[in-house]
């Protein structure tokens, strides 16, 4: 497995090196004094950014190399684009839909209890208050 630089040139250490402990030391002194950190404080702060770019980093040239790509559950992209679930399961009759299939009905303090449609049990409630 090869690194490779943005331009696609081989990453070398002999060259990577050097450049990441510049900017190491670059880092090291800005953190010093822009935050107002100790040495030893502005140290730790240095290893801890380098460690996450360097595991973030780390994962996606593996990923590449292996050819593997970073792939989300689409239910779960398909859930936050609509921000928030719309399919329901019915608990007592495994019945599942959207929530509009369900059955609504008033229950005298403002709110509504929805119940399913295929069996009637009670699916979920909701208040006028909120
Ligand atoms: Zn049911």
């Amino acid at each position: 497995m090869q690194f490779r630089n943005k331009d696609g040139t081989p990453w070398v250490w002999w060259i990577g090196g050097p450049r990441l402990i510049l900017l190491a030391l670059v880092a090291l002194v800005g953190f010093r004094y822009s935050f107002g950190l100790s040495w030893a404080a502005a140290a730790i702060a240095v290893a801890v950014a380098f460690g996450l770019a360097a595991a973030l980093w780390g994962t996606f040239a593996l990923l590449n190399a292996t050819g593997r790509e970073v792939r989300l559950p689409r239910r779960v992209l398909v859930a936050s684009a609509r921000g928030g679930i719309r399919a329901l399961e019915c608990r007592n009759c495994h019945w599942r839909g959207p929530i509009s299939d369900l059955i609504r009905s008033p229950d005298g303090d403002g709110g509504a209890a929805f119940s399913c449609p295929s069996c009637g049990a009670e699916i979920g409630h909701s208040v006028s208050a909120e």
